[in-house]
């Protein structure tokens, strides 16, 4: 298959934009679609102290390149959960740092273990929710807390275009108003101890990004998953979603699409500028400790 743009042998073919690239041309339009995506919606400017949260997956490793290439301020911070199954976060780990040192920028490590004594699976072994619901708790206020204390003005994650629907086909499908109206490109912060949250990748497939850090030499974590994927609701989602995408190439961008053309549909949460502060922490919640002091206390 040759390239639609120089008719160089295609690298990657995209069924759902009947297009064929060539390793060059595939890099320029991932570029233009990343640049396109945050200026439509006032994702980043170039004044921003960007914190980009890294896992050692594709996702937000290809994201730090590309903001990097594109000329923004980025620093990471890397969440180590303490999985010890399969070795994840060790590996995970390495991957991040060997990337951070190639570059020579910054990868701030915020250590569970060491930090609070305790782990994600260990934590959840002793509380109600699941491993990915502990998790999720643990990761959004490690990464809230770093963003604030460095000073980063916006906190961007890697989340594709697969994360995006699938998200958008579970809260559909419960009809959750209050995620509805939050999920999006941006997340403004109604805080003041938060900062923006902005997902540059949204309208990028995970296909899309493995290739692109693939092709780029990156050196993310391709042979393993998190040991606790499998539960998660969001893999039926994405399952879900590519047999229609099998049949119909074009939905899944079509599905998120819309949905951020429409979404001032759904009403924004209400009573959430109400929220008291955390008496451990200082950040928002609606209890006297926030959910993750209660989870670590
Ligand atoms: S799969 Fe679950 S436990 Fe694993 S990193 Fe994701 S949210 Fe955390
Ligand atoms: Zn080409
Ligand atoms: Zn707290």
């Amino acid at each position: 298959m040759r390239c639609r743009k120089c008719s160089e042998e295609a690298v990657i073919h995209l069924r759902s934009h009947r297009l064929a690239l060539c390793r060059e041309h595939f890099f320029e339009r991932f570029l233009s679609v990343v640049k396109r995506t945050i200026k439509e919606y006032r994702l980043l400017s170039k004044r921003d102290r960007v914190l980009v949260a890294v896992s050692g997956g594709k996702d937000s490793l290809a994201l730090w390149d590309v903001l990097l290439e594109l000329g923004y301020s980025a620093e990471g911070v890397y969440i180590d959960l303490g999985i010890s199954r399969e070795n994840y976060s060790e590996i995970s780990k390495r991957r991040a740092l060997a990337f951070a040192e190639q570059r020579g920028i910054k990868l701030e490590v915020v250590d569970l273990r060491r930090e609070y004594g305790t782990t994600v699976p260990r934590l959840a072994r002793r509380s109600t929710r699941s491993v990915c619901g502990v998790c999720g708790i643990v990761k959004r206020h490690l990464m809230d807390s770093t963003a604030l204390e460095g000073g980063y003005t916006v906190l961007a994650t890697g989340h594709n275009l697969d994360d995006e629907a699938s998200v958008l086909l579970a809260n559909l499908l419960r009809w959750n108003m209050d995620l509805l109206a939050r999920q999006g490109p941006r997340l403004e912060a109604w805080h003041p101890r938060l900062v923006p949250k902005v997902k540059p990748l949204c309208l990028l497939t995970e296909r899309e990004t493995a290739a692109y850090a693939l092709l780029k030499g990156i050196e993310y974590v391709y042979e393993l998953e998190c040991p606790y994927s499998e539960r998660a609701t969001s893999i039926t989602m994405k399952e879900a979603l590519n047999r229609i995408e099998e049949r119909s190439p074009g939905t899944k961008l079509y599905f998120y699409r819309e949905f951020l053309k429409h979404r001032e549909i759904f009403s924004p949460p209400e009573g959430r500028g109400g929220a008291g502060e955390c008496e451990v922490c200082g950040f928002p919640t609606t209890s006297r400790r926030c959910a993750f002091c209660r989870l670590v206390a």
